[in-house]
């Protein structure tokens, strides 16, 4: 089945982890099945969004490569919104109410003291026209729930959770529209996944009594359109939690910026998340059709997926020890080249140590104390240096014959009077980089003392 999936954020805040990976699972599955990936823009409460939010939505979207094959803003959609409210209101579906904030949190309070669910009681659906008709004289305006149908349970088979059931009298008749008119989330949410032709919502588990009331929405509205539309499927992925189990206010603020700091690769965080929370094994895969290839919402776990800052550290590392210099060469210090970034590679975490290790072909290094036998050794390097294809091996070899050094004796002295370091990358790779005349003063200065 070829997949339309969609992200639909509220632009009210930035991107955190979280919402990170429902983006990439949601890109993922529409890719695999060679389907779209929709972004949409979840900005009805005009309040709270912001075009700033919108931006920086589309540009973190950018850098991890999830672009969306489309983007909607449901802002943009009112009318769409009002229409379906008319037909469901015209059925019978919705049902305005008077009842203020106050009210509604003691009927709570008193359900909850007799032991009942704190659903809301339809106490609105009892009034008459006449009482109506007095609230609205009084000028309250009302807002508007959608009314549950009780007589069968709501059902389906979750993609990540398996067959669900929900008691719809155990739930509270939704609030989709505001007294000032404006909408919740409930049901623009809804219209926009039938129209989009949406096939597959993809989100949080916390959104799973959401779905619930959503699937009695889109039969409503389905009906309404004599059949026309599809109700997608859904499924529900664990939530993200920190590394010691516990949701956190951490992770609820870890978005990309952090990210780019602490100079992690976008396919580092996409390696990551594709896996976490799955039986496949996390894995530094760069390329993405490999891991489209595995992806699969069979191999979802119910339990909550624990973000590990090591495990990222991890796979950025292994990520950047494969990275090629074409994808790296325009964050690479100057005059470092492709032997350079083939050298110092192995070495790195992250790709912006790249400029440290080059400072050890560049200078100027760390001056070292070296012993007076050292010293005297450093001076048979500097007479036995010839430079060839390969000086490090040629050096080394010689060495080794003339002072019957070998080992760390024979290597270390001579990295660190080459590099001022005690490790580093491969000498091999590395001193042709340094260079001739680099390497030669570096030794003669260092057995000068
Ligand atoms: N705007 C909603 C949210 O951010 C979308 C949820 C959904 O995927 O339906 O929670």
């Amino acid at each position: 089945m070829t997949h339309v999936t969609r992200f639909a954020p509220s632009p009210t805040g930035r991107l955190h982890v979280g919402n990170i990976r429902t983006a990439l699972h949601n890109w993922m599955l529409a890719k695999q099945s060679g389907g779209r990936f929709l972004l949409r823009i979840d900005d009805t409460d005009a309040e709270r969004s912001r075009e700033d939010y919108v931006e920086a939505i589309r540009a973190d979207l950018e850098w991890l490569g999830l672009e969306p094959d489309g983007e909607a803003r449901q802002s943009q959609r009112l009318a769409l919104y009002e229409r379906a409210f008319a037909a469901l209101r015209e059925a019978g579906r919705v049902y305005p109410c008077y009842e203020t904030q106050q009210e509604l949190e003691l009927k709570r309070k008193i359900r909850l003291g007799r032991g009942l669910p704190p659903i809301y009681d339809r106490g609105a659906l009892e009034l008459g026209e006449a009482e109506r008709a007095s609230k609205e004289a009084e000028g309250i305006a009302p807002h508007w729930r959608f009314q549950l149908d009780h007589t069968a349970p709501i059902t389906w088979d979750d993609g990540v959770r398996g067959p669900q059931k929900f008691d719809p009298a155990q739930l509270s008749d939704p609030v989709i529209r505001r007294a000032d008119g404006s909408w919740l989330y409930m049901l623009p949410s809804a219209v926009d996944d039938l129209d989009m032709g949406i096939t597959q919502v993809l989100r949080g588990e916390d959104h799973v009594s959401n779905t619930a009331v959503q699937i009695q929405m889109f039969t409503a509205l389905i009906a309404e359109q004599d059949g026309a539309g599809q109700m997608p499927g859904f499924a529900h992925e664990a939530l993200l939690v920190g590394a010691e189990g516990k949701l956190s206010k951490r992770l609820g603020s870890l978005g990309c910026d952090a990210f780019r700091e602490r100079g992690f690769e976008p396919q580092a965080i996409v390696a990551l998340l594709a896996r976490l929370g799955t039986s496949l094994p996390v894995e530094p895969i760069a390329d993405r059709a490999v891991l489209l290839e595995s992806f699969d919402l069979a191999t979802f776990g119910r339990a909550p997926a624990r973000f590990d800052d090591a495990e990222l550290e991890r796979i950025n590392a292994a990520l950047v020890h494969q990275m090629d210099y074409a994808a790296v060469a325009e964050r690479l210090p100057e005059g470092m080249d492709e032997a350079g970034w083939h050298a110092i590679r192995p070495n790195l975490s992250r790709v912006s140590e790249a400029d440290e290790w080059w400072r050890l072909v560049t200078g100027p290094i760390d001056t070292r104390a070296f012993s007076d036998e050292d010293r005297a050794y450093l001076a048979e390097a500097v007479r036995s240096l010839a430079w060839g294809d390969d000086p490090w091996r040629a050096l080394t070899a010689t060495l080794k014959e003339t002072t019957g050094r070998k080992g760390k004796p024979l290597f270390l002295p001579l990295r660190q009077a080459l590099t001022g370091m005690d490790h580093g990358p491969d000498m091999g790779e590395l001193l042709p980089l340094i260079g001739e005349t680099r390497a030669r003063e570096r030794l003669e200065q260092a057995a000068q003392g």
